[in-house]
């Protein structure tokens, strides 16, 4: 096999919750023209389709699909769609987040579980339901968005439960990647830096001084600059690579 060819999704199928917009959106293209057919799952199911048909108008194959994530219910029946639309699910990209900027002390707890409820919970069920039938098979790989969040304290706003809740879904990524790695199953993490999206208002004056020249590169990053990485994780390019994560944050977390 060609070096070009370890890097091909040909006849895999994934699913990218939290793929019609921003990072997911470009994760879902970058895998969809490595080959996969790709199912985009958030609540918006408009705007998945809408995600989806541009995929397809670009060559590639795509379908949306309704989900909340906090909802185990929903994600069964989004299993038993996509198998039915596009075969067993092969990949799973675990991109769906939220976060609320907040000093500690005025957090209330609604905000705190909702951010857990989605960044974690949701994550979890995603990744045993899908898990699940991905150990059966023996086969399947799984990457999940994380943060550099999980590892620095970002400034100067405060976001106490986003950055807890990133630092589970790192060791969560470890956990599962050593309890299925016997069963051919690899957990994988990116940890992305200040990325230009709705969540990361990169433009706004009051955060320039903190996002960018913190950031040795001096710049935010793009959403499509992470779609070559799920790739890379997603394929057989990285066989040997499971529990890992994989930081891309400009060099914000050097120093
Ligand atoms: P956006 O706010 O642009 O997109 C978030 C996505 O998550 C939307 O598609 C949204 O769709 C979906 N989502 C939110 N809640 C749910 C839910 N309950 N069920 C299903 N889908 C849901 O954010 P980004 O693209 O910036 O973030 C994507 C991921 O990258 C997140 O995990 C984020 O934490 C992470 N990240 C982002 C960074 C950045 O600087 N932008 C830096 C580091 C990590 P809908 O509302 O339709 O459900």
């Amino acid at each position: 096999m060609s070096l070009f060819d370890q890097f091909s999704l040909t006849g895999k199928v994934a699913v990218v919750t939290g793929g019609r917009t921003g990072i997911g959106a470009s994760l879902a293209r970058a895998l969809a023209e490595a080959g996969a057919r790709v199912a985009i799952a958030a609540r918006d199911v408009e705007a998945c389709h809408a995600a989806a048909i541009a995929i397809t108008a670009a060559g590639g194959r795509a379908a949306g699909f309704a989900l909340d994530v906090t909802d185990r219910a929903q994600i069964e029946t989004l299993v038993a769609d996509v198998t039915a639309q596009f075969g067993p699910i092969d990949i799973l990209v675990n991109n769906a987040g939220v976060c609320f900027h907040r000093d500690a002390l005025d957090v209330p707890d609604e905000e705190w579980h909702a951010v857990f409820d989605v960044n974690v919970h949701g994550l979890w069920y995603c990744s045993q339901i899908v898990g699940r039938t991905m150990v059966a098979r023996k086969t399947g790989t799984i990457i999940n968005i994380g943060s550099m969040s999980a590892f620095i304290v970002n400034r100067p706003q405060f976001q106490p439960a986003y950055n807890a809740s990133k630092a589970a879904v790192h060791h969560l990524t470890r956990s599962l990647a050593a309890e299925w790695a016997p069963y051919n199953v690899r957990v994988n993490a990116i940890a992305p830096g200040y990325i230009a999206t709705a969540m990361s208002p990169v433009d706004d004056p009051k955060f320039h001084r903190y996002w960018i020249e913190d950031t040795p590169m001096r710049r935010p990053g793009t959403p499509d600059e992470l779609g070559p990485t799920v790739v890379y994780l997603a394929s057989g390019a990285s066989s040997f690579v499971t529990g890992a994560v994989l930081v891309a944050d400009g060099g914000y977390s050097l120093w």
